[in-house]
């Protein structure tokens, strides 16, 4: 297959930072962009030569679109199977429709990754009736549309159980087993379309409130936990037939074994730090790998350590860049979003240092210094 070259257009479905990000590489390496989303002046679309607006439903729309690029790529796995089918009969779409009808989906993904022998925690189907003897704690999960844990309930007994259920619309649901983790940690790598592999190592993420709130590269972990990670990750590119970059996230239990939670096919907020902290970003080998290039090395400069910029932070005002901007070996990304929100992500902040634990601590003395600084308007 012919490799798309600089010059060609890259597709992106969907319109946020991911998008962005991915779009300021292909800038980079001259390409031009498109994009499609339901929206309109999106953080993606303040950097793609061309913006479609129209619902992911609109077949004739996402026909237009993919005849007027050379490649499509995603930022937003939800997109539906149609829409990917719709693309994928004019111009590649990378990665498949097969691998986002696994991956969208907690069923058939946790399903998918118990067949296929790879570690997950206990979990039971809720379509019609809420089985007997569940066992507890247990988190219900909406099937379908869930991220940043939107759509999940912890339950401890058949009451709450019911109650999670009825609150969630009784939807299509999965029931998973409570897992007492240590740690939160994931495998950001890349796949080409020859096959090749790359991974960035593993990363230990802290979670706020559902959301990713801090990550360090490398985690440190006993050696062994490190292999399984890896090596989990590797064979779930190869047995998704993944062609991008995806990232696994995962579960440490206390004993050292690992667990896989859930597969995000395509960049991932705990692979930002690679912009700043690798030879090769995460965004560039996604670039990489869906136009059949050679992917990048992925070796760090140094250990590092990324924290999100929720809008949280943008209360009660506009916040000075300038406490955060006097630590000048911080690197402050924005994503260009007028409206923020608790909870959104508006931005990240990166350090390296001279261990993980080290860069961690020079991005969270930052933050606090930003917020420390917000302007009265
Ligand atoms: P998810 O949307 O599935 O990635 O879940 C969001 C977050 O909820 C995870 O990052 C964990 O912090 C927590 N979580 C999800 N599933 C479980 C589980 N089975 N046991 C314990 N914590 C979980």
């Amino acid at each position: 297959m012919k490799p798309v070259l600089p010059g060609s257009t890259i597709g992106i479905l969907g319109s946020g930072q991911l998008g962005r990000m991915l779009a300021i590489a292909a800038r980079q390496l001259g390409y031009r962009i498109a994009v499609y989303s339901p929206e309109a002046g999106t953080p993606t679309g303040q950097i793609a030569d061309r913006e479609m607006t129209a619902s992911y439903d609109d077949l004739d729309a996402v026909r237009d679109f993919a005849r007027g690029v050379d490649v499509v790529t995603l930022e937003f796995e939800n997109v539906p199977a149609a829409t990917a089918m719709a693309t994928d009969a004019i111009v590649p779409l990378r990665p498949g429709a097969n691998v986002l009808h696994t991956t969208q989906h907690r069923l058939r993904e946790k399903t998918f990754l118990r067949a296929s022998g790879f570690p997950v925690t206990d979990f039971t189907e809720i379509t019609d009736a809420v089985p007997a003897g569940c066992r507890y704690p247990a988190i219900l999960k909406t099937a379908g549309f869930g991220y940043d844990g939107k759509g999940q309930i912890k339950v401890n007994s058949d009451e709450e159980l019911h109650a999670a259920w009825a609150t969630l619309e009784r939807q299509p649901c999965v029931l998973e087993a409570f897992v007492p983790f240590e740690r939160e940690l994931s495998v950001v790598a890349a796949r080409g379309l020859d096959g090749a592999y790359a991974d960035y190592g593993v990363f230990d993420n802290s979670h706020r409130n559902h959301i990713l709130d801090l990550t360090i590269a490398p985690a440190i972990l006993p050696l062994k936990s490190t292999r399984d990670a890896l090596e989990i990750a590797r064979g779930l590119f190869e047995k998704l037939d993944i062609v991008g970059v995806a990232c696994v996230e995962l579960f440490l239990k206390h004993d050292g074994s690992i667990i896989v939670n859930e597969i995000a096919p395509r960049p991932h907020n705990s692979g930002h730090l690679t912009i700043d902290a690798a030879t090769t970003s995460q965004f560039e080998q996604q670039l990489r790998a869906v136009c059949g290039l050679p992917l990048g090395d992925t070796r760090f400069h140094a250990p590092a350590a990324m924290a999100n910029l929720l809008g949280d932070l943008w209360e009660p005002a506009r916040p000075d860049w300038r406490g955060l901007l006097q630590f000048p070996e911080v690197r402050l990304h924005l994503y260009g979003k007028d409206e923020a929100r608790a909870g959104r992500k508006m931005g990240h902040i990166t350090a390296l240092g001279k261990s993980g634990v080290h860069a961690a601590g020079i991005v969270r003395a930052a933050r606090a210094a930003l917020q420390t600084q917000s302007v009265q308007e």
